[in-house]
């Protein structure tokens, strides 16, 4: 049984509630597949891109200090 209810068409991209297309009888999958990852593949990439854990990277991270004064 699928977690999701709503199903969409594999081959014509129909959206609907069976796991078989109503339109072309074609297998349908549920529809909204997660968009990102939790696993971020790039996230070490984009970590380094950052530099994250560099004294520069720090001190541009805001601060509540910032905001007293
Ligand atoms: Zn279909």
């Amino acid at each position: 049984m699928a977690r999701s209810a709503l199903q969409k068409c594999t081959v014509c991209a129909a959206y609907g509630l069976s796991e078989t297309c109503g339109d072309c009888g074609g297998m349908a999958q549920a529809a909204g597949p997660m968009r990102f990852s939790p696993e971020d593949a790039r996230a070490d990439l984009r970590r380094k891109l950052k530099q994250v854990g560099t004294k520069e990277w720090v001190s541009n991270l805001p601060s509540p200090e910032d905001e007293e004064e």
